[in-house]
């Protein structure tokens, strides 16, 4: 019998979300014949709609913008060469403090034991050996990156199954290299209104650097197909070339792991090939 290849499972929060924050590794990892699960928790029905209808104007069509974000959502996972998609369906919660937080059948709403349940049964199917997902703050304090967060900690612990759990993050360095040449660019950088967290992490609290340059193209393709969601623009308009030279390595964080890899590591995989 074949050996079972190696599974990784990214939980994310909206459709795009795997893109920018994990494309690099979904493309690397199933071009070395690693099993790639994306597990989409929301329908990101509160996204930009056809034309760049904001959310609460007249004309935003939640339908229509889930239907097209599932149509954008299956071409970025297939520019990432992803293996399996699984959705869990929840209403996109919105940014913190929108109404859509306390609609019936948002995320955020969802009894996080519920929503695990269901992640849980999917790690049973798929036996992850990695899964990865946000830190406690949904890196940037959306209620449903936090609830993914939230999710995928209690399946996990549910479950016993993966070997090795991530973070995503970035290092505050990056952040200042990349405000730097947005600047010198002349690309319009959506400064956060007000401080929130700190973003990121220093250099040494990360343990994980995965070189994903030769993945950058197909990263680039799967921002490509969202790009009807602003938040991608701007990395989109630093064109293929600049995109590959500063988005071609993916940090995390490993909070769980039972191979003893040591740290810093290179591969999410360390220790298990
Ligand atoms: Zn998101």
């Amino acid at each position: 019998m074949p050996e079972r290849s190696l599974t990784l499972m990214a939980v994310h929060a909206h459709p795009d979300d795997e893109a920018t924050s994990t494309g690099g590794v979904l493309a690397r990892y199933a071009a070395e014949g690693v099993t790639t699960v994306l597990v989409t928790c929301t329908d990101g029905r509160c996204g930009d709609g056809p034309g760049g209808v904001k959310p609460g104007d007249p004309g935003h069509d939640p339908a229509a913008v889930v239907a097209m974000r599932r149509a954008e959502l299956e071409v970025s996972c297939a520019a990432l060469k992803v293996t399996h998609l699984e959705t869990l369906g929840y209403a996109d919660s919105g940014m913190m403090g929108w109404p859509t937080n306390q609609v019936p059948g948002s995320f955020w709403t969802t009894p996080v034991d519920e929503a695990a349940d269901r992640l849980a049964d999917l790690i049973r199917q798929y036996r992850p050996d990695v899964v990865v997902t946000y830190d406690e703050n949904g890196f940037y304090g959306h209620p449903d990156h936090i609830q993914a967060h939230r999710i995928t900690m209690a399946a996990v612990a549910k479950t016993d199954v993966p070997a090795k759990v991530y973070w995503t993050t970035v290092p505050r360095t990056m952040f200042v290299e990349f405000g730097r040449i947005m600047q010198e660019l002349g690309v319009e950088w959506a400064e956060p209104d007000e401080p929130g967290p700190e973003l990121g992490l220093p250099d040494d609290e990360i343990s994980t650097w995965v070189d994903t340059s030769s993945y950058s193209s197909q990263k680039f393709d799967a921002l490509a197909a969202h790009a009807s969601q602003t938040e991608n623009i701007f990395f989109l308009q630093l064109g293929r070339e600049r995109f590959a030279e500063l988005m071609g390595l993916e940090t995390f964080v490993r909070v769980r792991d039972t191979t003893d890899a040591p740290v810093p590591e290179d591969d999410l995989f360390a220790g298990l090939r």
